[in-house]
């Protein structure tokens, strides 16, 4: 049987509702039971896979290939347990369902409304795929009482009853925010966020009250009186200083036994946080530190690059150092001396990105960490940039270029349709086949050659990693580029497709044409992050 727990927020948005989600799906898994957390969305996209990084933050890929909210990223980086499509949807993707099948006439001339069209469809998407798991957590975008959250408050609302007694709970994230001025915690917002879901029939189980401050006791009971909630289920949620100790800190404040309580579940004995309480420990008491510089576009959004940020963080934690970063605009290598600035930074990564901005400038920073033995990781653009910066300056291909930027005759990075082979033939893939002129997206295999670095890195030579990208290294220069030092230690099964370059005669050169920063976890760092932060650290050590 799969209990619901239903996660709403109120008062203002950014309090950390994926993290609060991601938190207690974690701590239920130390406690042996099998959890799945889902993001319901109320904005009208279909995906966030059209959004701007800076309006949304990044996009995050699933192994099934959807381009989903970061708050996935999350909720896998804390269980480990892969989302999929179904565990993501939008206000956008409902209507688009709806409206086509309208158009199909499926509704045999009814008239089409929010309720029940709507929450049905939303009903369903909760309801979907339970796999026989102990808890599914949904998470509810945006604020309650937004407009556009109505209909998933009224689809959850009819949820809890559909489920029956003792099937589901709700969990209310608010703010309890502190005026300076009068020396008091307030607990007003939280009284009439909870009021807003009342009227709409829905009554929190649990409270979880973000504070700058230890909320008192009598502020708690407070707010069990005024909101109907008991006293023990006020949980405070203050400032953390890592993400990574926030389950703890929820434990500590009770909330994985108020949510078995509300179940009516044995609580007696306590959780396993001894991953957590390890992680912890890496963190406040590094060894040692490392800069890395982060060659980027977005960097002003600190949410664009979330995963990869997290993956760093995790290469630290693997190898016990706190891990500086430097975001770097890679505009600025466009001018003549900037790249000065990289002479004191331990590593160079350059992620993967969308567009003509700031190519040049990273195409200059991958030359400056090869010519300067600097470790240099490019990741998906960062990969591709690098290597038609092997092409220029090492194969000697003057012209060498992507055509996302601007028309090539033979490019070295292109549309997999307009791909020219090592034997002149050209590849003939058309729009309307699997990759050609769509984004690769999801997993894919690559087979690693023996014996080079990255095989030696994962520890075998078949690895599985999730894409998102349209353009290619072009497989017609291999041979070139292999001869002037490049290794192509990475193919697609069919050898078509370059998924890995490296230098063999540089202390920690790779590119790679997938994403290893979205299967990254905490108790698990990637192993190309955390070899890549060790190099940094041997770099800090000879410099
Ligand atoms: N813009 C490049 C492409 O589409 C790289 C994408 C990326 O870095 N994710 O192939």
């Amino acid at each position: 049987m799969t209990r619901y727990i239903f996660i709403t927020g109120g008062v203002v948005s950014s309090l950390g509702k994926g993290l609060l989600s991601a938190s207690l799906g974690a701590l239920l898994q130390a406690r042996g039971y099998s959890v799945r957390l889902r993001k319901l969305d109320p904005y009208l996209n279909v995906d966030p896979g059209t959004m701007s990084p800076y309006q949304h933050g990044e996009v995050y890929v699933t192994d099934d290939g959807a381009e989903t909210d970061l708050d996935l990223g999350h909720y896998e980086r804390f269980t480990g347990v892969s989302s999929r499509q179904s565990d993501n949807i939008t206000s956008g993707r409902i209507y688009q369902q709806i409206i086509s099948k309208e158009r199909r006439g499926d509704y045999l001339g009814g008239t089409v409304q929010v309720i029940p069209h709507v929450t049905d469809a939303i009903k369903e998407f909760a309801l979907a795929e339970q796999d026989g798991i102990d808890f599914m957590l949904c998470e509810i975008g945006g604020t309650a009482g937004d407009i556009e959250a109505a209909p998933f408050m009224e689809a959850i609302r009819q949820l809890s009853i559909d489920l029956g007694k003792g099937r589901s709970i709700f969990v209310h994230l608010t703010l309890v925010p502190y005026l300076a001025a009068a020396g008091e915690l307030k607990t007003k917002p939280t009284q009439h966020s909870v009021r807003d879901l009342r009227s709409i029939g829905i009554q929190p189980d649990i409270l979880v009250c973000r504070s700058e401050h230890p909320i008192p006791d009598s502020e708690r009971r407070k707010m069990s009186l005024y909101c109907n909630v008991s006293e023990t289920a006020v949980i405070p949620a203050l400032d953390a200083s890592s993400i990574y100790s926030v389950p703890v800190s929820y434990h500590n404040e009770g909330l994985d036994i108020e949510v078995l309580k509300a179940f009516g579940l044995a609580h007696s004995q306590g959780p396993d946080l001894s991953r957590w309480e390890d992680i912890m420990d890496r963190i406040e008491n590094p060894e040692g530190e490392v800069t890395i510089a982060v060659v980027g576009k977005y960097t002003g959004l600190k949410d664009a690059y979330k995963s990869l940020n997290e993956a760093i963080v995790h290469g630290g934690i693997a190898n016990r150092v706190k891990v500086n970063v430097e975001w770097i605009e890679a505009e600025v290598f466009e001018k003549a001396d900037a790249i000065a600035q990289l002479e004191n930074v331990d590593a160079i990564l350059v992620p993967g990105g969308f567009g003509k901005r700031g190519t040049e400038g990273k195409i200059a920073a991958a030359r400056f960490a090869r010519e300067r033995n600097v470790p240099y990781f490019g990741i998906c653009l960062g990969m591709q940039m690098a290597t038609v910066e092997a092409a220029r300056n090492m194969a000697g291909v003057k012209e060498a270029g992507s055509s996302e930027f601007e028309a090539q005759t033979n490019p070295v990075v292109g549309l997999i349709t307009e791909w020219v082979r090592a034997d002149g033939s050209v590849e003939t893939r058309t729009e309307e086949t699997d990759l050609g002129g769509t984004m690769r997206l999801g997993a894919y295999e690559a087979v690693l050659k023996e014996g080079s670095k990255v095989a030696d890195i994962y520890g075998k030579t078949q690895i599985s990693e999730r894409h998102r990208h349209r353009y290619e290294v072009n497989v017609g220069f291999v041979e070139k580029l292999e001869k002037a030092g490049v290794v192509f230690s990475g193919m697609s099964p069919d050898g078509e497709l370059p998924e890995i370059v490296e230098l063999p005669d540089h202390p920690w050169f790779i590119g790679v044409q997938f994403h290893p920063e979205l299967k990254s976890k905490p108790f698990a760092p990637h192993p190309l992050f955390a070899s890549f932060i060790k190099a940094a650290v041997t770099h800090s050590r000879l410099v």
